[in-house]
């Protein structure tokens, strides 16, 4: 359940209503909006008195959450989240482009992808240090080696840097070069690895498991707002289905969908979802006329050398040329910054 409390309600008013939610066992979350502050209450309500919690000073009503997830929905928060990392903002109004290669390999090749998002106005960079192979025989990734020339090349750009995280020893080390900790859709359900990472208070971008429902998204990310952290990015990344084409069938309707249903930003990577360079352009524009909040995408300074994902991976050039493209839609739809 929700308690609203009035636009007029004190601190002392609020605190009180949080004592008397604690003191029976279940948790309150102080949400402070513009106007008015809700407070949600988690874990067993059975032992609250409605009645009694309506004629508190300062409560304007109490409502019922009808859905498993809570801290996440928009029944429990209607201003959309906005996360503001380095220049870009997640959430509310604005687009964010995040590029970079798929995983770390060189310092030559990182620090020339970084330059070529940051020229070509893309906000932050991704690059994988920890990679989440199917095949264990397949590049894992450089590890603390990779991180480092993250910080290389973010120092180099003034770019923040998204890097994902695959267990949650790694945790401390992939948090001290990202501004961002990924977690990816293998690990969507690593529910260790969601409260601990979500633990770091640091924005988390949560992947969608390509056979997870977006019901299970929002629960998923549930654990890490649990945690105190509202941080959270939610990421559509395509879904598994019977189409072969593509590696992976991107569930465009999922974006307008999540707007309605979570205040979380949510954003599309049109790379992993169809694993095709040459959708990547139609995708990403597709992503912000359906409402997106920004998109992640693959590029590689050399796509054909690349030790992972090069098929999907678009070249400086490319980038480029989708950003000149993603600027004038983004202002026709009034997104603030464009
Ligand atoms: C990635 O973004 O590097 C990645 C591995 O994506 P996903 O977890 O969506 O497969
Ligand atoms: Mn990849």
């Amino acid at each position: 359940m929700m308690v609203v409390m009035k636009n007029t309600a004190t601190e002392d008013q609020i605190k009180h209503v949080i004592e008397k939610i604690e003191e029976v066992g279940a948790k309150a979350h102080l949400s402070k909006g513009k106007y008015k502050s809700v407070i949600g209450v988690i874990g067993d309500t059975q032992q609250i008195d409605r009645e009694v919690l309506e004629g508190f000073l300062g409560v304007e009503n109490i409502v019922p959450i009808s859905k498993p997830y809570k801290l996440v929905s928009s029944e429990f928060k209607a201003e959309p989240t906005e996360i503001k990392i380095g220049d870009a903002i997640l959430g509310g109004n604005h687009f964010a482009v995040i590029a970079g290669p798929c995983s770390v390999e060189t310092e030559e090749q990182v620090v020339a992808a970084a330059k070529a998002v940051k020229e070509a106005g893309g906000q932050i960079l991704r690059g994988g240090a920890y990679k989440p192979r199917t095949s264990p025989y397949s590049f894992q990734g450089l590890g603390v080696e990779g991180l480092k020339l993250l910080d290389i090349a973010s120092k180099e750009t003034g770019l923040p840097v998204v890097t994902e995280v695959l267990d949650p020893r790694d945790i401390e080390v992939v948090a001290s070069s990202a501004a961002i900790l990924q977690i990816g859709a293998r690990n969507m359900q690593n529910f260790t690895l969601l409260t601990e990472a979500g633990a770091t208070q640091k924005p988390i971008l949560l992947k969608k498991s390509f056979s997870a429902t977006i019901e299970e998204l929002f629960m998923a990310a549930e654990y890490i707002v649990k945690t105190g952290n509202e941080k959270v990015i939610l990421c559509e990344r395509g879904i598994r289905t019977f189409e072969p084409y593509t590696r992976n069938t991107l569930d465009i309707s999922a974006v307008p969908l999540i707007k309605t249903l979570s205040h979380l930003p949510i954003i599309v990577d049109p790379s992993h979802a169809t694993g095709k360079r040459e959708l990547i352009e139609p995708l990403s524009l597709a992503t912000l006329a359906a409402g997106g909040h920004g998109v992640m995408i693959e590029v590689h300074p050399a796509p054909e050398e690349a030790l992972c994902d090069g098929s999907q991976s678009i070249t400086i050039t490319q980038l480029k040329e989708l950003m000149e493209k993603i600027k004038p839609l983004a202002k026709f739809l009034g997104k603030q910054g464009y």
